[in-house]
C-alpha cells in the first residue's frame, strides 16, 4: 500500500504514526482479546491529531478503529487494513473545579487512573469493575458498575463530551449545546465522532464496603432468589453481582455474590448486607471498608487464542424459572460463565428520554459468557438463549457483547431509539465514517 499519505501524516500531528515496520507496531496492533492488522494505528495526543488522522484515512480510503482503552468485547478498536485511532496518550485525569466536582477526562485514560486521582479527593465517578477497560468505550455505551445503584450508569454523571465529527469539526456537547448530540452521545456508542474528553460531576465518596461472599454451589438457586428478594428492597448504596463459574470439567465452583455499599458508614454497610449472610450455608466472606479504587480488578489472562462468546440481555423481573434455568445450564456446561448485574436505584431513577440507553427499569443484567470457541457448546449455548429469551428483555446491552450483527444492533436499540440516533447520524456522519461499532446507519432522506 503507498504510505505517503501516512508518512506525510507523521510530519503534521504531535502524536505518533505506527506503521507495520516499526518497532512498537506489535504492541499497539490488536485490541484486548481480538489481533489486528491495521495500515496505521495513529496515536493521537490532541484533537487535532484526530483531525488530521480522520482526514489521512479518508484521502486513502482507510477505514476507521477508534480505541480508548482497546477492551470492547466485539474486537472493533482494531480492524485489518485500516487506520486505528489510538487515543491511550490522550488520557489526563483532572479536577477541574472541587466545588463543583467538575472533572475531566480524557478518552484513553482507564478507570485504575479516574479512580486513583479522584481517589486523593475522597470523589469517585460509577465505572465499571475493571482497572483496565477505557473510559471512551465504557462512557459512550452506558458503564454498569459497582456504584450503579448509588449515582447511576457512569454516563449519567457526563456533562459534556468534545469531539472530533466526520468532517474535522472539534466540537463541545453538553445540554445547552447540541442537546439531541449529547442525548446520542450516551448510549449511542462511538457512531458520531470521535469523543477526545469528558467532563463529569463525580460524586463525594471517602470508601466503600465491598466483599465478596461464596456458598456452597448446591444452594445456589436458593440463595439467589433470597438475593433477588432482597435487592428489591435493599438501600441504593447497595450494589451486587452474582458469579456462577464454569466447572471446566472439574468440582463445581463455590456460588460467589459481591456487594459493594457505596457509603462510609460501615454499620449501615453491615445492616444491609447482613439478610445475604443469612441466605444459605456461607463458606467464606470478606466484606470490609475499602477505598473505591481496590474494588477494580485487573482482568485476568484468557487462554490465547480464546475468544468469549458474551451475550446478555435485561430482566425487568428475575423470575424462579429463569434463575433454575441458569443454575442448571451452568452445572451441566463445562465452559458456561453467568454473572447477574443488580440495577434499580439511581439508574431507575434516570428519565429513560434523557439518555439513548434502554431498560433503565430492568431488575438485573443477566450476562452469559462461552468460553469455548468449539461448535457443540456454540449451539448449547445458541439453545440455553431460546430458552430463556422469554424470561429476559429483548433489548440488551451493547458494551458486553462479543458480536455486533445487525441482531446485536436491534437487540442494543429499541427502534424508537435506533431512529433518533439515526437521524443524529444522518447529520454528523452520513458516510457512516464510524462503522467500527454498534451501528447506526444514517437515516435517509
Ligand atoms: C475485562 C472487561 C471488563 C468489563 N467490565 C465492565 C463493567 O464492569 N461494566 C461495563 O459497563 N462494561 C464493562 N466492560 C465492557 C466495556 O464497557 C466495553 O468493552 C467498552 O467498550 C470498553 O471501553 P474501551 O474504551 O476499553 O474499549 P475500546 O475497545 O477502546 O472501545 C470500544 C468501542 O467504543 C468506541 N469508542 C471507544 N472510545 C471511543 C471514543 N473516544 N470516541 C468514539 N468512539 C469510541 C469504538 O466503537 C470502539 O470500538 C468490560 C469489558 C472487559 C473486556
Amino acid at each position: 500500500m503507498p504510505t505517503a499519505p501516512l508518512i506525510r501524516l507523521r510530519e503534521h500531528i504531535s502524536g505518533e504514526v505506527v506503521l507495520p515496520e516499526d518497532p512498537t507496531y506489535p504492541a499497539l496492533k490488536d485490541a484486548f482479546v481480538h489481533e489486528g492488522q491495521p495500515a496505521a494505528v495513529v496515536r493521537c495526543a490532541t484533537p487535532e491529531d484526530v483531525r488530521e488522522a480522520l482526514r489521512c484515512a479518508k484521502e486513502m480510503g482507510l477505514p476507521v478503529a477508534v480505541r480508548s482503552g482497546g477492551h470492547g468485547g466485539a474486537g472493533l478498536s482494531t480492524n485489518h487494513g485500516g487506520m486505528v485511532i489510538d487515543l491511550r496518550l490522550m488520557a489526563e485525569v483532572q479536577l477541574l473545579d472541587p466545588e463543583r466536582r467538575l472533572v475531566r477526562l480524557g478518552s484513553g485514560a482507564t478507570w485504575a487512573e479516574v479512580s486513583r486521582v479522584l481517589g486523593e479527593h475522597d470523589l469517585a465517578i460509577s465505572s465499571g469493575d475493571t482497572t483496565t477497560v477505557g473510559v471512551g468505550g465504557l462512557l459512550l455505551g452506558g458503564g454498569i458498575g459497582w456504584l450503579a445503584r448509588r449515582f447511576g450508569l457512569a454516563m449519567d454523571s457526563l456533562v459534556a463530551a468534545e469531539l472530533v465529527t466526520a468532517d474535522g469539526a472539534i466540537v463541545r456537547v453538553s445540554a445547552d449545546d447540541d442537546p439531541e448530540l449529547f442525548w446520542a452521545l450516551r448510549g449511542g456508542g462511538g457512531n458520531f465522532g470521535v469523543v477526545t474528553a469528558f467532563e463529569l460531576t463525580a460524586h463525594r465518596l471517602p470508601g466503600v464496603s465491598f466483599g465478596k461472599i461464596s456458598y456452597e454451589r448446591s444452594e445456589a438457586a436458593t440463595v439467589l432468589k433470597g438475593w433477588r428478594d432482597h435487592l428489591r428492597t435493599a438501600p441504593d448504596e447497595l450494589t451486587s453481582f452474582v458469579y456462577l463459574y464454569p466447572t471446566f470439567g472439574g468440582d463445581p465452583m463455590p456460588l460467589f455474590i459481591a456487594v459493594c455499599y457505596a457509603g462510609d458508614d460501615p454499620a449501615a454497610a453491615e445492616r444491609a448486607v447482613a439478610p445475604l449472610l443469612a441466605l444459605g450455608s456461607v463458606l467464606e466472606q470478606d466484606v470490609a471498608p475499602r477505598p473505591y479504587l481496590e474494588v477494580l480488578e485487573d482482568p485476568g489472562p484468557l487462554p490465547p487464542g480464546l475468544i468469549p462468546l458474551v451475550k446478555n440481555r435485561f430482566a425487568s423481573q428475575l423470575s424462579d424459572e429463569l434463575i433454575d434455568i441458569l443454575v442448571t445450564e451452568t452445572d451441566r456446561r463445562e465452559t458456561l460463565y453467568v454473572e447477574l448485574r443488580s440495577l434499580g436505584g439511581a439508574v431507575a431513577a434516570v428519565d429513560p428520554a434523557a439518555t439513548a440507553f434502554a431498560c433503565r427499569d430492568s431488575e438485573a443484567l443477566v450476562t452469559t459468557v462461552l468460553l469455548s470457541n468449539d461448535p457443540g457448546p456454540q449451539q448449547e449455548f445458541e439453545a440455553m438463549w431460546s430458552q430463556i429469551g422469554d424470561l429476559t428483555s429483548p433489548i440488551g446491552y451493547g458494551n458486553l457483547l462479543s458480536t455486533a450483527t445487525p441482531a446485536d444492533v436491534a437487540a442494543v436499540y429499541p427502534p424508537a431509539t435506533y431512529h433518533r440516533l439515526a437521524a443524529v447520524k444522518a447529520r454528523l456522519d452520513p458516510e457512516n465514517v464510524f462503522r467500527g461499532n454498534h451501528n447506526v446507519a444514517p437515516a435517509s432522506g
